[in-house]
């Protein structure tokens, strides 16, 4: 089980979908239990939205973002 230093420690690369599938698996499940650090994947997540929006066209191609979301999702 990760605690919040180790969910923390591992939000960015959550958020750029750096992290292997158990890994993430992990953290989903400490924020399931967790309000304070999914207030900070919320507000990470938003972050990265906002930079990538600002910043850059999407460069990811539709397949592999379909595949994450899918990932995330299940
Ligand atoms: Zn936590």
């Amino acid at each position: 089980m990760y605690d919040c230093d180790d969910c923390i420690n591992r939000l960015d690369q959550l958020v750029d979908k750096e992290l292997s599938g158990p890994e993430v698996e992990e953290i989903h499940v400490h924020l399931d239990a967790c309000g304070d650090c999914t207030r900070r994947y919320e507000f990470q997540e938003g972050l990265k939205r906002l930079v990538k929006v600002s910043c850059s066209e999407e460069r990811a191609p539709a397949m592999l973002r379909e595949r994450l979301r899918q990932q995330l999702n299940s």
